[in-house]
């Protein structure tokens, strides 16, 4: 970490690694197996972080690393079409009926800034409505009152982002209707998208109540804004089609990343033909990527989605239920004020007593003790996100082995934060 901080702002990356909202300092890693990670120093830790999001399968599994041998042996990146992108786009297409047409992207930002430009090409107008702690990656637009490491350290306005595109995005408080409904009547005129994580994960895990995506669809009907799912997180993780299946919402566009790249640089954006058909070259609305569709990242997303058949999503999906259960069982009994819930295998907790239904009420559990929470799991060899504002994952690879482990682990934790 010393070299890197002399070579990278806060030696990392991208800034949630370094470890500034729990404070302390990082730990680099070395490799990782299964639902385990080790670090430089030869410490094991069952990882919930999962790179945040993409690990579905786990670290290094079988089936991802030997479609990439065999993939990457005929060569890494072409820039030209490939068989392999139109397969994991048929993918896609299969578990989303509602995303017809897609491009492949890189990040997940590029995906969600794309949506966003299509949207506006496609309305004519400007304006974006978006929610207080919801993440759509670092673009411009969306740097406002964001989630995640944005909302971690405490940045939720860039500077750089300049006034003049920062007025164009609209803010309000998720699950909360009538305030949606407001702000579509004042600005509906000029908004050209509704753009939401159906499922937050950026401000830590909030589940939608059932009849705000429903709401947010018929705002966006009766307004003409497109309703964009950021499903970057959620797809193909809270259910094999994502929200969409879920909660039986149709959006106009969604934005797709991590688990679609089963580890290696996967996005895409996609929804209705009449709306795709704009993108460049079939229209007018550019949007282009040297490495899009990388052969490589395009057999990692097949072999992810290929093993990620039904039952697996079921059996991911009971094991998260059971941990979070766990948990709670953990926190009532040491009288821990403690909210926690799961959807597929997404899953977070805070240090609140009531359930968290928005960034507000995220913003007012017990940071203090989450820090202390966070340093006591990594010590007894669980590694959470070094975030309250970031929800956690579950892979295929934890089994009950894993799962009874770390509730043993986090439940000292538990007790460590509260004596501490
Ligand atoms: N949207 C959501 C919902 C995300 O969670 C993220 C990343 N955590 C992004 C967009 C941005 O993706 P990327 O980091 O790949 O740019």
């Amino acid at each position: 970490m010393a070299r890197a901080r002399e070579l990278f702002p806060g030696g990392v990356s991208s800034p949630v690694r370094a470890f500034g909202g729990v404070g302390g300092e990082p730990f680099v890693v070395a490799r990782g197996d299964g639902a385990r990670i080790w670090d430089v120093d030869g410490r094991e830790m069952i990882d919930f972080v999962l790179s945040w999001g993409p690990l579905i399968l786990g670290h290094a599994p079988p089936v991802v690393l030997d479609a990439l041998e065999a993939t990457m042996r005929g060569g890494t990146s072409f820039g030209i079409p490939t068989e392999l992108e139109v397969t994991l786009a048929e993918m896609v297409r299969q578990r989303m009926p509602h995303v017809a047409m897609l491009r492949f992207v890189s990040s997940g930002t590029e995906a969600t800034m794309s949506a966003v430009r299509l949207a506006r090409a496609f309305t004519g107008r400007t304006k974006l409505l978006k929610y207080d702690g919801c993440y759509h990656g670092h673009a411009d637009s969306f740097l406002v009152r964001a989630g995640s490491g944005v909302a971690t350290l405490g940045l939720p306005n860039s500077p750089g982002v300049p006034d003049a595109l920062a007025a164009l995005t609209i803010t309000a408080s998720f699950n909360d209707l009538e305030e949606t409904r407001s702000l579509a009547a004042r600005h509906g005129a000029d908004l050209a998208a509704i753009i939401v994580e159906p499922v937050v994960g950026n401000a830590g895990f909030i589940p939608p109540d059932p009849a705000f995506l429903r709401g947010l669809r018929e705002i966006a009907d009766d307004t003409g804004a497109l309703l964009i799912f950021d499903e970057v997180m959620t797809g193909f993780r809270i259910a094999p089609g994502g929200a969409a299946e879920r909660f039986g919402v149709r959006a106009d566009l969604t934005t797709l990343g991590k688990v679609i790249g089963g580890g290696l640089p996967v996005a895409a954006y996609g929804g209705r033909a009449e709306l795709m058909q704009m993108i460049a070259p079939s229209g007018p609305v550019y949007q282009a990527g040297t490495l899009s569709g990388n052969p490589l990242a395009m057999a990692a997303g097949i072999a992810t989605l290929r093993a990620l058949t039904s039952e697996v999503h079921d059996r991911i999906a009971a094991r998260t239920a059971h941990l979070v259960e766990g948990l709670r069982h953990a926190a009532a009994g040491l009288g821990v004020p403690f909210s926690a819930d799961c959807a597929g295998s997404m899953w977070g907790f805070f240090f609140r007593a009531e359930p968290v239904r928005s960034y507000r009420d995220a913003r007012d559990a017990d940071v203090a003790f989450f820090r202390r929470f966070f340093h006591a799991a990594l010590d007894r060899g669980v590694y959470l996100a070094p975030s309250p504002f970031e929800a956690a994952f579950m892979s295929a690879a934890h089994g009950d082995p894993e799962i009874d482990q770390a509730l043993e682990r986090l439940e000292a934790a538990m007790r460590a934060a509260r004596d501490g």
